[in-house]
């Protein structure tokens, strides 16, 4: 009896002083790995402009039909990214989507990419289906505008 019990005290006190492997969460989270394919966001170039042509080949390259996008004409004047189209609506449904990342790679403008953010659970399907209001980008990136692809944007600032 004894025995076993100091038996089973020792195995406790193997593991009292080791490094905790829980960790405090939400207030705490794990790094993910620099793979890690989270929610998308439609990046803009370093001067504020959209970096998303409406090219739909992300839509088409994504074996979940989960993205849609609807292009329209840019107007010169006050063009949303530089060359001729933009995607006026861009929706994603993250209930469909499985992160494999081939929207990804078929953007030709490194426009979109996945993030490293994972908490994406709600209550409704609305909810889930994420518009360019969320994934829009919250400020530019260092990505500046290619000038021998839009000549014609060289040093435009874009108005918002
Ligand atoms: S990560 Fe994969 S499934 Fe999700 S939208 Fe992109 S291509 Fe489609
Ligand atoms: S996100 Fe990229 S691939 Fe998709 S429509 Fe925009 S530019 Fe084209």
């Amino acid at each position: 009896m004894i025995r076993e019990l100091a038996k089973g005290l020792g195995a406790t006190f193997k593991v009292l002083f080791r490094k905790r492997e829980t960790i405090s969460y939400p207030e705490h989270k794990k790094p993910r790995s620099a793979r890690f394919r989270g929610r998308h966001e439609l990046r803009l170039y370093s001067d504020g402009t959209e970096m998303c042509i409406g090219c739909e080949l992300c839509q088409v390259a994504c074996p979940a039909n989960a993205i849609t996008v609807y292009p329209a004409e840019n107007d010169p004047k006050n063009p949303h990214s530089p060359g001729e189209r933009y995607a006026y609506r861009y929706e994603v449904n993250m209930l469909r989507c499985i992160f494999c990342g081939l929207c990804e790679e078929a953007c030709p403008t490194d426009c979109l990419h996945l993030t490293q953010e994972f908490e994406l659970a709600n209550f409704s399907r609305d909810s889930l289906i994420y518009g360019k209001d969320r994934l829009l980008a919250k400020g530019p990136s260092e990505f500046t505008i290619p000038k021998n692809v839009y000549p014609e944007f060289e040093g435009r600032k874009a108005e918002k």
